[in-house]
């Protein structure tokens, strides 16, 4: 299985339903993104998943944090 989001292959099985298997839910080790497997391609093909929303995994050291954490303050 590959992560719709960043294509990486290091995805594993979260969790699943409690009855009958009706769905399973993934997480990719890299980006940690999960998704149903009951949820539409927009979401679980990486081939259809918005190019906008897509990492690069090579990039993530780069990537800003949110919120930035300020500087201590001097006393
Ligand atoms: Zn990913």
């Amino acid at each position: 299985m590959i992560c719709p989001r960043c294509e990486s292959k290091s995805v594993n099985l979260l969790t699943k339903a409690p009855k009958d298997d009706a769905w399973e839910v993934y997480i990719c080790d890299t980006c940690t993104f999960s998704w149903r497997n009951t949820e539409s391609e927009h979401i679980t093909n990486p081939e259809k998943y918005n190019p906008d929303f897509k990492l690069r995994p090579e990039t993530f050291t780069q990537l800003d944090q949110i919120p930035p954490i300020p500087n201590l303050k001097g006393k």
